[in-house]
Formats: C-alpha cells, structure tokens, sequence
C-alpha cells in the first residue's frame, strides 16, 4: 500500500514536471514570439512630432517606438512644462537633445530638463555665450557628464526608426546669434520634416548652397515666423506642405510676419500655430501625415501688412 502510494505520489509529480515543461514550451513556440514581434511592429510603424506649447520659444518633442529627441526647451521658467509633457508621454530618456543656439527663448529650459532624465547625447552649436541662462545649460551638461557634440552638415544620426541629417550651420562665424542655429532634417520612410531654429536668411542661403536635399513635408518655420528668416527661395526648395509656427500669443515682435503669411497663403501651405492652437502633434507612418488639430485658417488681419 505504502510502495503504491510513494508511485502515485512520483507519478504525480512527473506529470506536473512534464504539465510545467509543456507549458513552457508553449510559451516560448515560435508562433507566441511572432505575436510579441508583430505587436512591437504595430508600435514602430509611427513616429510623433511633437510642437510643445512653451509660449514665445521652441521646444520639439520627436517621439519613435524606440527613441526619442528634444530640440529646445522653450524659455528658463518653461523647463518644468518641457518636462511634464515628457513624463505624460512616458519618456524615460532622451536618446538626443540639439539645443539649437544659445538664445533663451530655446535653450533656457534645458537645464531642468538634463537634470530631470537621462539625456544620451547633446548637440550644440560651435559658439559660446556668457549669460547666466546659457551657463546653467553648460553646467547641467558637464553635472551630467555629458560630452557636448558639434554639429556637421552632411553627418547623420539614428533615432530609432527615423534619421535625421545636419543642415546647418554651415560656418561658425556669424555676427548674429540665430544664424549659428542647428538645423536638422529628420526622414522616416517617405516623410520628411526640417527643422532650422532661428536661421536667417543668411544661413538659409548657405543651407541652400550646400547640396543637401532640403524638401520636406513639414516645415518648422525658422524663427517663429519672422521675415527676417523663411525666405521666397528658401521655402521654395523645402517646397513644405504642412507649415508650423512655434510663437507666443501677442509676443512683443509681432511673430509670425505678416510677409511669411502671404507667403504660405499664396503657397495654400497647411498652417499651424502653437499660439492660437496649443501643442500640435504630427504623426507619420512613413507614408502619410496626420495632424492632432485643424489647420489654421489665416484671416485678412493675419495677411495686413504690420
Ligand atoms: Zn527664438
């Protein structure tokens, strides 16, 4: 009786070992990691641009399955918003963060935001500035241990699914600030997005000058709408179908320009404007555009000459 019991007792728990290794097997068959993988497809099929509403300033979220970027962070006390909107998006770190130049009204939150999550590379333009805001950004960077990398026109980097190649700036001479901004254009499969901070018409003649392919389906309109940037040639070769303006609401330049709107205005260029409409989120799968907001509509006081 004894002997018979200590057998079913093995048997049971040779049948359970047997139940637990079949089981397992059936976790890990090739058909269960299919599934896994075509779920992470469905994932890696967008990528999000994101025009975070910091008032007058940048600040621009790209967002892959994978990786993800910021450029600019809007003014010093905008840091706190950047960063916010990156947690509500569940960034866990930045793959790449371009401070486009050292102007306040793009690089003043970026402190908060190297010191808030993990930022793997930083791209800065070859010159320097003594203001406080500017230090801050510095110190950040040397607190985080981070090696500051030069652009290079023509160098292209990975994010995730995406690249982006440098556009400018093409010298590291200028007497304006703006002309030594960043420019990035970012490719993922058919669509494409440029980006120029603040260049003026001076940088955007050497961008065109220098042989890159500048089209895009989006435009980041250089310098918050200014006439002083986004010139006739310039837009002609990006050629852009979809227009963005990152300004503030009644900011004391009288960004965007009367100019640069006719110019869309005659183009039939799909406008969006972070000061009327809030945050604007473009949306690519390689193919085709989308955007989270209407386009804006311009008016005949939007067109009248300031
Ligand atoms: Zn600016």
């Amino acid at each position: 009786m004894k002997r018979k019991h200590i057998l079913g007792r093995i048997s049971g728990i040779t049948l359970l070992a047997f139940l637990s290794l079949f089981i397992n097997q059936l976790l890990s068959s090739p058909e269960r990691q299919d599934d896994v993988t075509s779920l992470h497809n469905q994932r890696t099929d967008i990528i999000e641009v994101h025009f975070i509403d910091v008032g007058q300033g940048d600040s621009i979220l790209i967002e892959t399955s994978d990786a993800s970027m910021l450029i600019d962070a809007g003014e010093n006390n905008k840091g706190t918003v950047v960063i916010n909107y990156l947690k509500a998006q569940s960034i866990e770190k930045l793959d790449y963060v371009i401070g486009t130049h050292p102007h306040s009204d793009h690089i003043g939150g970026l402190d908060t935001v190297i010191k808030s999550i993990p930022v793997d590379n930083i791209i800065l333009p070859p010159v320097s500035h003594t203001t406080q805001t500017y230090e801050e950004v510095l110190e950040a960077i040397e607190d985080a241990d981070l090696q500051i990398t030069m652009p290079v026109v023509g160098d292209k980097y990975t994010l995730g699914p995406a690249t982006f190649t440098i556009i400018a700036p093409n010298s590291d001479d200028y007497q304006n600030l703006n002309n030594y901004s960043v420019g990035i254009k970012l490719t993922y499969g058919n669509n494409s997005f440029v980006f120029t901070g603040d260049a003026e018409a001076l940088a955007e003649k050497e961008m065109l000058k220098n042989g890159l392919d500048l089209s895009a389906d989006v435009f980041k309109l250089a310098h918050h709408g200014s006439n002083t940037s986004n010139s006739v040639d310039f837009l002609d070769e990006v050629d852009p179908t979809f227009a963005i303006i990152s300004a503030g609401i009644d900011n004391e330049y009288g960004h965007p320009h009367s100019e640069v709107l006719q110019e869309l205005s005659l183009r039939n260029t799909r406008l969006y404007r972070t000061d009327l409409q809030g945050t604007v989120v473009f949306t690519s799968d390689g193919k085709t555009i989308s955007v989270n907001t209407s386009e804006y509509k311009l008016t005949e006081d939007d067109l009248l000459n300031d």
